[in-house]
């Protein structure tokens, strides 16, 4: 779903880790620090334009927020994709362990960081810009598809 605006963009609690790691791979800017007490991601979210993912009824009235009632992922996924309008972008994932934004990583750059497997049954592969994690379509990926597509999210 676009309507020409900038994707939304998220924070969520420290309830929500896993949450927060599928919407990165999703494509959606999504914070999540369990450094952050309530008022440090009010103060983020005001800060940044990011709207609040939280399990807590308090945190959950501040405007735009979303209160996730649900304890298990897919209904956590859908329940967010629903409010927003999500849609996993391909050319938008991001790092699902810090939320850095992916590089494109030339094949001849992946060749020994990668295992040789991988190397041979992918063209394309990714570097996250922040921490340095590798990522390519292998079977892990596979996973992802499967469970975003029951979801109707691709
Ligand atoms: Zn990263």
């Amino acid at each position: 779903m676009t309507d020409g605006g900038p994707p939304p963009r998220f924070v969520a609690d420290h309830m929500l880790g896993s949450l927060a790691r599928w919407l990165r791979m999703m494509g959606y800017d999504t914070v999540y620090d369990k450094a952050l007490d309530d008022p440090g991601i009010s103060k983020l979210a005001r800060a940044e334009n990011r709207f609040i993912l939280t399990r807590d009824k308090e945190l959950g009235k501040e405007p735009g927020s979303l209160l996730i009632e649900k304890d298990d992922l897919e209904s956590q996924l859908r329940a967010t994709a629903q409010r927003y309008g999500l849609r996993f972008d391909e050319n938008r994932i991001r790092c699902s362990a810090c939320n850095g934004d992916l590089v494109d990583l030339p094949k001849e750059e992946a060749k020994g960081k990668v295992p040789d497997g991988a190397l041979a049954a992918n063209q394309k592969f990714w570097r996250c810009s922040r921490c340095g994690k590798l990522y390519w379509k292998g079977t892990h990926w596979n996973g992802i598809m499967d469970r975003l597509r029951k979801l109707s999210l691709v």
